[in-house]
């Protein structure tokens, strides 16, 4: 039973370059607003709410109104560029650069320490196969929204 813990953080120009590819291949612009906020989650592993990014965009000099900044997150988590973390309205880089977005797509987990805030994406074939068995048995569709499950991380534990 092999578990990927996706943890390598990726390089900034190398995040830059794909988010950059996958706007351009589902035709979206690179426009300002995206060009900088893009720039932003390349710099850090950590998540951030709508207000703490248009708080950093307005540090750096690229004031944005909430609508633009909303609307390039939802483009970005719509691309599973970032992942928007339910529970406190953060959104997170995806660690895993993959190119899928249809529908019935859930392959995207994010381990969420209550006591740290520490995310941990992993990318695993077996809880796919239980959502797909959930999704049979129920009839409930599960979209293509990462999957946040709470807990308590391996280092707060010891
Ligand atoms: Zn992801
Ligand atoms: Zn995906
Ligand atoms: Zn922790």
């Amino acid at each position: 039973m092999a578990v990927y813990m996706i943890q390598t953080p990726i390089h900034t120009v190398q995040f830059e370059a794909f988010a950059t590819e996958q706007l351009k291949q589902h035709g979206y612009r690179i426009t300002q607003p995206r060009k900088a906020i893009m720039a932003f989650f390349a710099s850090t592993d950590a998540p951030y709410s709508a207000y703490e990014i248009q708080a950093a965009m307005a540090a750096q000099g690229t004031a944005m109104d909430t609508v633009t900044i909303y609307r390039t997150l939802e483009c970005f988590e719509t691309l599973h560029l970032l992942h928007r973390v339910p529970s406190g309205s953060r959104y997170v880089r995806c660690h895993t650069q993959c190119s899928e977005t249809n529908k019935a797509h859930a392959r995207h987990y994010l381990l969420v320490c209550e006591r740290c805030d520490d995310i941990t994406e992993i990318s695993d074939s077996i809880p796919r196969e239980l959502l797909r068995h959930l999704e049979n048995t129920t009839g409930f569709s599960l979209g293509d929204k990462a999957i946040e499950v709470r807990g308590e991380c391996a280092s707060c534990q010891s």
